[in-house]
């Protein structure tokens, strides 16, 4: 878990700093690498961000941090942490990807893995 001492400790207020500018999807710069080779929304950090928001918003995304479609979303992100750099609000996608994957893969309350089990990728390249 990361402490976001730089949005008061919430995970939600460090996903809303994403105001929809679109910096990411310049041709300037580093950012955002992976929607300049898809050159798909969702693949922008941008577009990220939205797909965060909605899942802690909790209605067109309702499975929360066990969702799929966010995993999916954030697969792509490179964690090169241009964005950090380049974005206006200094969106930390990289922090957020990393917090997202620590709930989505948290083991169950009996410490049995769930049905979401880390790929060996995370072990190995971890
Ligand atoms: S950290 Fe992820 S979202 Fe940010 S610029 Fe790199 S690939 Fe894009």
């Amino acid at each position: 878990m990361h402490a976001f001492s730089r949005d008061g400790g919430s995970f939600t207020s460090a996903v809303n700093r994403c105001v929809g500018v679109g910096a990411c999807r310049s041709d300037v710069g580093a950012v955002c690498p992976s929607f300049h080779v898809s050159g798909d929304e969702v693949h922008s950090t941008r577009g990220r961000a939205r797909v965060l928001a909605e899942m802690l918003r909790g209605q067109s995304i309702s499975d929360g941090w066990k969702s799929t479609e966010v995993c999916d979303a954030l697969d792509m992100c490179l964690s090169c942490k241009a964005c950090v750099s380049e974005c206006p609000v200094n969106v930390d996608m990289a922090t957020y990807k990393s917090e997202f994957l620590h709930y989505h893969y948290r083991r169950g309350v009996r410490g049995f893995f769930g049905k979401n089990r880390r790929p060996r990728a995370h072990f190995t390249m971890g």
